[in-house]
Parts: structure tokens; sequence; C-alpha cells
């Protein structure tokens, strides 16, 4: 319906992979059967790490150094985990991965039916398992867990045991550079409890999900109608009076910040942008995937920072 629908739809209850594209998959996966002549040729020997998506690309390249050859499906801001379709090169990958790291939580669900035809031997980590915060059945669970910085400690943690449990003669290394990783979101964690001590009684308002962990770990209120961020999130029609109360509350200056996905461009978002902008509220543009050339520490530690921005300004 709209002519950018990327990431615009991660809820659990939908189905992940057509039927259509399980038999692409297959077909994927015996061509690159037949043009590589098979698999187990390697060649740079060592664990190869698959993840969803390059954030966790990015932090599982951190804690494994150069040794580890990891392969990120998703670094496109223009794709979509929820429309993404198997091509033959990730299916290889995934046959040959001896550690998968997905979202989990509806998110990135194309990768267990990848998994499924590519066989091989696998473990995988699911994030929002690791977390621990509950998925529930109703649909409305926030899966951007990576805005969550306590669950990315567990998630170095268990990341760190798995690298060690494949190659233990690298463990010192891994832990290492694990610990160095867990400083850094720590300092993340300490600048949250900052803002959260000094900024008293702060409401804001968000286009989609995707910084909510962040923001009330903040400590702010999230005065945006839940039905509002849920359909712009799936894609699906916004009510009028959902508009017409997002639209108030950006008005009448009782946000002090608007968090918005900018790998949508739906018209909502855009509106909602104008209209904070006219307001002079502060606009804060929030992604799924990491920017090209970053790192997560330094990533979330910009968001931090434009948040103080907001709040001083
Ligand atoms: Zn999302």
């Amino acid at each position: 319906m709209l002519p950018d629908m990327s990431f615009r739809r991660h809820t659990a209850s939908t189905p992940r992979v057509s039927i259509a594209t399980a038999a692409l998959i297959a077909v994927a996966a015996c061509a690159a059967c037949g043009s590589s002549g098979g698999s187990g040729s390697g060649g740079g020997g060592g664990i190869s790490v698959v993840a969803t998506t390059n954030v966790y690309g990015d932090i599982v390249s951190t804690i494994a150094g150069s040794a580890v050859r990891v392969t990120s499906i998703i670094s496109d801001p223009d794709q979509d985990p929820h429309s993404y379709e198997g091509d033959a090169k990730t299916q290889l990958a995934l046959k040959k991965a001896d550690l998968v790291i997905e979202n989990g939580g509806g998110y990135d669900g194309f990768v267990d039916t990848m998994l499924d035809s590519a066989g091989g031997d696998a473990k995988v980590l699911n994030v929002v398992d690791i977390s621990g915060r509950d998925p529930g059945g109703d649909g409305e669970f926030n899966e951007h867990v990576w805005y969550d910085f306590p669950s990315m400690t567990k998630l170095v943690d268990a990341i760190v045991s798995e690298l060690s449990s494949v190659d233990a003669k690298a463990a010192l290394t891994f832990k290492a550079n694990g610990d160095a990783l867990k400083k850094g979101i720590q300092g993340l964690e300490d600048g949250v409890t900052a803002i959260a001590s000094s900024a008293g009684n702060v409401s804001v308002a968000i286009t989609e999900p995707v910084p909510l962990y962040l923001l009330e770990a903040c400590g702010f209120y999230n005065k945006t109608p839940k039905a509002f961020s849920e359909a712009v999130e799936e894609g699906s029609d916004v009510s009028p009076r959902d508009l017409q109360q997002m639209l108030s509350i950006l008005a009448d200056g009782s946000v002090r910040i608007l968090a918005y996905n900018e790998q949508t461009n739906g018209p909502e978002t855009r509106q909602m942008l104008e209209a904070a902008k006219r307001a002079g509220i502060a606009a804060i543009p929030v992604r799924e995937t990491l920017p090209a050339g970053e790192h997560y520490v330094a990533w979330m530690r910009g968001y931090l920072t434009q948040i103080q921005d907001a709040l001083a300004a």
C-alpha cells in the first residue's frame, strides 16, 4: 500500500516465509551445492558465524576478532527483515555456520525456515530468549531488544561462551574482547542512569516501538497512542482518531522528543516529523540496522547524546 514498506512489520503471528519462498530457498540451496562443488571447502578455516542483521554481526565480530568469519544477512538499510527472501549465498553460509545469531520474537523468523532446509549443525542463539523478555502470545511484543542494554550484556556472555566451546584455544581472547564490549555497554547503562536521574518527568512520542526499551530505561513516559505506533510498524491503516491524538500531543507541547524510524518513509512518519518540527520538538531518527562504518556501542552512544541534547534544549 505504501511506496516504501521497509521494516514495517514484525509481528510474531505473521507467517514468515511463503511456500513460494520456501521453494525458492530449496532451489537456491541446490544451485549453490552444484556451483560450488559442495560444502566444506572453506579456505579460512576457523569459526563461521551468521547473524541475521549487522547489529548482531558487529557485536559478534567485536568479540570474535578477525579469526572468525561473520556474515550478516541484512546490512542494507532498505532491506526489510520481515520480507527478506533467502538467496543461495545466505543458504550456503547457514549450511556452513558454526553459530547463528537471530533476534527472535517474530522479527527474523525467515532464518528458522532457511536453517531447516540448509541442514548443517549450527548452534542457534536467539536474542529474545537470551533477553528473558517474554514475547507472550499477543503479537504486541517489542522485539527490538538491541535497544535494551542489559539484554545486550547477556548476549555478549552467551556469544563468548558459544565461541569458546567451538574454539577453546581462543577462549581467553573471546573473554577479553567480551569484557571490553561489556564495559562499553556498562558505559551506555551509566549514561541511561544519568539521564533518568536528572531528566524529571519527560514525555516522548514514537512512530514505531523501535527505540522503546531505551526510552523507557531513561524513565520517559511514552505518550504515543499504542494503536498508532503498532499500525505504523505493521503498515496497516492508522485510525483518524489516533492520527489526530498523535498530532495534538506533538502540537500542544506535552512531549519533548519524537523518536522516528528513519528507515521507513510512510506518510504517517513524515507527517509526525513535520508536526514535531513545526512545534520545535526534538526529532531523533532511529534505525533497525547499524549504519555503515559504525559499531554498536558508539552507535548507541550517539542516541544518548541526542537525547541529552534534546533535554538540554
Ligand atoms: Zn521494527
